[in-house]
């Protein structure tokens, strides 16, 4: 079967760090180091609400980088104190939002049911998803890995038309990798995304092939180029490396390798 050209993307999580301020100053630092990627490889920030209007002002539409949310709720409006909508979230520029994060799951009570509904809501919205996947060490231990990314991605995706897939993004992130120093093996994660990109392709037929899966999980500049060489890895999302401009650079640029 001949081999699908998927641009790579690579997405910075900031989680929850960055003041506006801080966050215009980091945003613009990326933007002027990825004068020599020239579009080769797609990247996104995801600062926390607060800072998403100022970062917006600071990428500029049609620029390098592109905005993201870090999470959303599926309702349009209403009494829900404390969240944010998917069409708030178009109206403060973003392209993308992640979903499923391992910490939404493990601290806010995320289940893959809750992932399903905030993916519809994006879609409505125009936004795409980056929804991310991935197992506990006690069910890398168990054996247990393909069964629970598997459960995930059929479950984040259900009743999704395979031709609205293509504007998904998976991101295969083992809980036990994410914040820890402790990263995938490129083996290890190539084994999981060959996995997922199954599933794709029973969901989406040919679509599968389009379909970016990120690689995530203490994604550094050392480890970014061999595991984004893997033949299913297009892409990291990466937390704690993309609050140093020069480190999340240094891993984007280890996409074109
Ligand atoms: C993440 O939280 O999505 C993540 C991958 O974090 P880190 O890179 O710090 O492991």
């Amino acid at each position: 079967m001949a081999t699908v050209a998927r641009r790579k993307f690579v997405c910075g999580n900031w989680k929850m760090h960055k003041t506006a301020g801080e966050a215009i100053g980091l945003a613009t630092e990326i933007v002027a180091g990825l004068a020599d990627v020239r579009g080769k490889v797609q990247v996104a920030v995801a600062p926390p609400f607060t800072a998403l209007h100022a970062v917006a002002q600071a990428l500029t539409r049609g620029g390098p980088v592109e905005l993201a949310a870090q999470d959303v709720h599926w309702e349009k409006q209403g009494a829900f104190t404390g969240a944010v909508s998917a069409g708030m979230l178009a109206d403060a520029c973003c392209t993308h939002c992640i979903v499923g994060h391992s910490e939404r799951r493990q601290l806010f009570g995320e289940t893959d049911e809750t992932v399903r509904k905030k993916v519809g809501a994006l879609l409505q919205a125009n936004i795409r998803p980056i929804v991310c996947v991935g197992e506990t060490l006690a069910e890398r231990e168990a054996n247990r890995t393909l069964e629970v990314v598997d459960r995930q991605v059929r479950a984040g995706l259900a009743g999704l038309p395979a031709e609205v897939l293509a504007a998904i993004t998976v991101a295969y992130e083992p809980v036990w990798a994410i914040g820890t120093g402790k990263t995938a093996t490129a083996a290890q994660a190539q084994e999981v995304h060959a996995a997922v990109r199954k599933i794709l392709r029973e969901l989406g037929g040919v679509i599968a092939d389009q379909i970016r899966i990120q690689y995530g999980g203490s994604v550094k500049p050392d480890n970014a180029a061999e595991l984004m060489s893997q033949p299913d890895v297009d892409g990291a999302l990466v937390g704690g490396a993309s609050l140093k401009a020069s480190d999340f650079l240094a891993i984007v640029k280890g996409a074109l390798r």
